[in-house]
């Protein structure tokens, strides 16, 4: 089994702590499938006010984030290794769906930039972004949240992250189906039956 390996440069990496330290993802982790690692942007500044946003040339409300510190952030990382991807999330990207999922699960080396404000300056989209990736069209006030989103429809995918990989393999969109209803313990609850059929022992029948 090899490790995948995700670099995330954000402004925020306290936003994006406890996501990554609960449950799957927290056992991918210690299985030593998966390392996460979180870069503070205002690291890669060189001014004492740690400054990584300014005005937009032209005019416009908002900031921009600026291509220095995040080209010193992305070169940094590009200098230790070779990155499959380099991902930008952002709702003008390509939209998020369990296909780009699974094909993200087989990558080795992953970088991904989190936007705050009113995006990132277009020359670090146009030279060094190698895929544009949205969760969905409406707009969130920062790229954390769609990381971590992303993040997760991924590492449920790596073999061995999941206990039971047929799992996976059965939740919707996996087949082009939706996943079919699930039903626990107790068989009958409220009087509430739970469909004869599964209980039935006919696999054939239950897959049916
Ligand atoms: N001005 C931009 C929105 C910026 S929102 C526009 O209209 O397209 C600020 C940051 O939040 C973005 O840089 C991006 O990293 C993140 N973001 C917001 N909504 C998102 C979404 N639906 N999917 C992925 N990232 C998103």
């Amino acid at each position: 089994m090899s490790l995948m390996r995700i670099d995330i440069i954000t402004v925020l990496p306290q936003l994006l702590k406890s996501p990554f330290s609960d449950s799957i993802i927290k056992r991918a982790t210690k299985k030593g499938l998966v390392k996460i690692t979180l870069h503070n942007l205002r690291k890669f500044t060189t001014d004492k006010r740690k400054t990584v946003d300014s005005y937009q040339f032209g005019g416009g409300a908002g900031m921009v984030m600026m291509a220095e510190p995040l080209s010193k952030a992305i070169e940094h990382l590009k200098s230790k290794r070779n990155y499959d991807e380099i991902i930008y999330m952002s709702p003008d990207g390509e939209l998020l769906n369990q296909k780009m999922g699974n094909r993200l699960s087989t990558l080795e080396n992953i970088m991904i930039i989190c936007g705050h404000y009113k995006g990132i300056d277009q020359r670090i989209r146009e030279n060094y972004i190698t895929k544009e990736i949205s969760i969905g069209n409406y707009v969130l006030s920062g790229g954390e949240l769609p990381a971590a989103v992303l993040c997760d429809t991924i590492i449920r995918l790596i073999p061995g992250v999941l206990n039971d990989a047929a799992s996976a393999l059965t939740d919707s969109f996996q087949d082009n189906l939706l996943a079919p209803p699930v039903y626990t313990r107790p068989a009958v609850f409220k009087g509430w039956k739970v469909p004869e059929v599964l209980l039935s022992g006919n696999e054939k029948e239950i897959s049916k």
